[in-house]
């Protein structure tokens, strides 16, 4: 798949940019030529993405943002536009994992947390965004889950929370097909990234180990940013609504 040097010219935000596929994403975006904003919650992790960039001759920014917060949303799109004068490519990434445990033992909070960051998040960034994706006829790409589309492979409120970023996906790239800005989800199966080895409950893991399994390996983040970089492309222009599972066949089974 080759990406043409104009399409290059663009400016790519990637929220949870600091760690993992996000990560993934800023490098393989920047590597074309593209002005990445590389944002996170944490200042640190999204400042050791843009080094890594910078090393390799490439043009990022970090920025913290807590995307369940509304008007750090706002001042992450604010400095975004400020910084490179234009936003063309959304890369809505950034998530949690929940507990992986029964309905039963969900708190109010961590419910909360979930959907604030996974589906408000998604939802506040997109907002912020579409004034500006809207002067450039750009597009969207929110990394929902194999558990935005099946309901064994997550917590509750995880599963819910990435079904909400399916349908949010849907709405959008209907919502704004006329206007020239596409949105579509990606749908990750198993990826070797900190989210698997770090919050992931040992029950939860094993859940996710005989799936993986199934589909052979693990992913690596890379191969997740490959899909985002077609989805951004021209190549990708027909392409909206598309809700991709990236996940090695599980989803096919
Ligand atoms: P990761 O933990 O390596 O990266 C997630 C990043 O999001 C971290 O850098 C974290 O600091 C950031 N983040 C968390 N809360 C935030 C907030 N409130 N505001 C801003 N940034 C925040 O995990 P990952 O696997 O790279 O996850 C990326 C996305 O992929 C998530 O949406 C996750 O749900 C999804 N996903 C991952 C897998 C997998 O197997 N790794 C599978 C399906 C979907």
């Amino acid at each position: 798949m080759s990406v043409t040097p104009e399409q290059s010219a663009r400016t790519v935000l990637v929220t949870g940019g600091g760690s993992g596929i996000g990560r993934a994403m800023s490098i393989a975006f920047a590597a074309l030529g593209d002005r990445v904003v590389v944002a996170d919650l944490s200042e640190e992790t999204a400042a050791k993405t843009v080094a890594e960039i910078q090393a390799a001759g490439g043009t990022a920014t970090a920025l913290r943002v807590d995307v369940s917060d509304e008007e750090s949303v706002a001042a992450m799109v604010a400095a975004t536009v400020s910084a490179y004068g234009s936003l063309d490519v959304l890369c809505n990434n950034a998530g949690v994992l929940d507990s992986m445990g029964v309905l039963e033992d969900i708190s109010l909070a961590e419910w909360q947390r979930t959907i604030g960051v996974n589906l408000t998040g998604v939802f506040l960034v997109a907002r912020a965004a579409l004034p500006h994706l809207l002067e450039s006829k750009g597009s969207i790409i929110n990394t929902a889950s194999e558990a935005g589309i099946r309901g064994g492979c997550g917590g509750p409120s995880y599963t819910a929370s990435k079904h909400g970023v399916v349908g949010l996906t849907r709405s959008i790239a209907y919502m704004y097909r006329e206007q020239g800005v596409r949105a579509n989800a990606i749908c990750p199966g198993g990826v070797n990234t900190n989210i698997v080895q770090g919050e992931m409950s040992e029950q939860g893991f094993g859940r996710l180990a005989g799936v993986l399994m199934n589909a052979g390996a693990m992913a690596e983040p890379e191969q997740m940013a490959s899909v985002a970089v077609f989805l951004a492309s021209d190549a990708a222009s027909y392409v909206n609504g598309a809700i991709m599972p990236v996940d090695g066949g599980w989803f096919a089974g």
